[in-house]
């Protein structure tokens, strides 16, 4: 099947056409056929797209909905120009995965999309008031574009983590309020943590019930997850994507005293502070430079710039406790906790000054990396990167979302069991 993924944005479209079925899963066959993304939508958009070769072409064109962009990147698919031999015409698509960002706890599966799914979509926008409109603009777009008829499977961030119990999901506020209003940890980046557990399991092929691992997504956005015996059982995400580690513009965690505290002494409104704490924060806030990893190892390392240093450690010491917490919330009564550290993201896929700087704290709990190995591990390319010796493992593995998406679209049109 030829699946088109979409990852709708306020602002953007990303997709992946990907050619996959039951038994291209099975055999590891699936073949990406081309990507790209249009940019500033609303306005005389950026349009980028790249076929298999990895030629990439770049172009301008006013496109003033989300809609537009999607009209264009199927007509670009169906053209000669995209070299694409399997697509011909429209007809040529046979489903389209969307990624959704929050799915509530209605939502522990993929779904296909009917008019009650959309719905209940729709009822998680007070969660998700950012994402959650801009993804069902992208799916009732591809309705209009395809017709009814044509599958459509939502895939949800949020899914993974619905295996969290109770200690783990609420927050220690007003039991009333989860009943009211659902406020608990949700986490994000589950189809991400959920796809390095699984490339993990195949690595070492051990069954899902055996993956004991701490995974850390750390890119613009970063979460970690604990995952005992293959369920996510905490990640660092909660009610929104700001808590837990610090991310290129977001805080991660703060006391929510601070909120008030910023009120009364900068005179800011809530609205104000939310922003500070999601746009202003993080890598940014701290090197007052820029949110991007790769400038400040480059600042740190050329210009001795004091403050790029700061943010770097303050990055690398936030995920060293998360894990210190995680190993302690996976250990059970035998005393046996995770087995491994799988690094992905940008960064924890590119980067081996922060995943250095981030185990080097971590070896009262055995972890011991080769450095020849975290150096020498190239672009793309999964592998252990812990010395023969080291008790705990630390693994690099490039997370691939869209490629899980694609899958979970077959399996669910083809009513095959999804993987979790
Ligand atoms: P993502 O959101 O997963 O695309 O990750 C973006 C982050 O990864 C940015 O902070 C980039 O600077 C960072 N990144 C990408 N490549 C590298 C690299 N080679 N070294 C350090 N950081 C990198």
């Amino acid at each position: 099947m030829n699946i088109l993924v979409l990852n709708c944005g306020s602002s953007s479209v990303k997709f992946q056409l990907i050619s996959t079925d039951v038994e291209e899963i099975k055999n590891d066959a699936d073949r990406k056929l081309a990507r790209g993304v249009c940019e500033r939508i609303g306005g005389e958009a950026l349009i980028t797209f790249e076929v298999k070769d990895g030629k990439t072409s770049r172009t301008t064109a006013p496109l003033r909905n989300t809609q537009a962009a999607v009209e264009m990147i199927i007509r670009w698919i169906c053209s000669a120009d995209s070299g694409i031999e399997a697509i011909k015409s429209i007809s040529d698509i046979h489903a389209v995965g969307h990624r959704v960002v929050h799915g509530g706890e209605r939502f522990t599966h993929s779904v296909l999309i009917n008019d009650e799914v959309l719905g209940e979509i729709e009822d998680c926008i007070d969660l998700a008031p950012l994402h959650n409109p801009a993804n069902i603009k992208g799916i009732t777009a591809a309705r209009e574009i395809f017709g009814v008829g044509l599958p459509q499977v939502a895939v949800f961030d949020t899914a993974f983590h619905q295996t969290l119990e109770p200690h783990a999901y609420l927050y220690a506020l007003p039991y009333q309020l989860y009943r009211r209003h659902r406020i608990r940890r949700y986490g994000f980046h589950g189809t991400s943590h959920r796809y390095v557990a699984y490339r993990y399991r195949q690595i070492k092929n051990i069954p899902r019930d055996a993956v004991n691992v701490i995974t850390l997504h750390l890119g613009n956005g970063c979460s970690a997850c604990a995952i005992k015996a293959g369920n996510s059982i905490d990640t660092s995400m909660g009610f929104t994507p700001l808590e837990g580690l610090v991310m290129g513009t977001r805080a991660g965690d703060v006391d929510a005293a601070i909120i008030d505290f910023l009120a009364a002494k900068e005179g800011m409104s809530i609205s104000e502070i939310e922003s500070l704490l999601n746009k202003q924060s993080g890598l940014l806030g701290i090197s007052g430079l820029t949110n991007d990893m790769r400038e400040l190892l480059a600042e740190a390392e050329e210009t001795k710039d004091r403050r790029a240093a700061l943010a770097i450690e303050l990055f690398c010491y936030r995920a060293r406790k998360y894990i210190g917490s995680y190993l302690a919330a996976m250990c059970d009564t035998e005393g046996t906790t995770a087995d491994a550290i799988i690094f992905t993201g940008g960064i924890g896929e590119n980067s081996h000054a922060v995943r250095t700087r981030i185990a080097n704290g971590l070896k009262c709990f055995g972890l011991e990396l080769d450095e020849a190995r975290n150096q020498n591990i190239s672009t793309r390319k999964e592998g252990d990167i812990a010395t023969d010796d080291s008790a705990l493992r630390a693994f690099v593995i490039p997370t691939d979302e869209e490629l899980l998406i694609a899958r979970d679209t077959v399996r669910v049109v083809r009513g095959v069991e999804q993987r979790y």
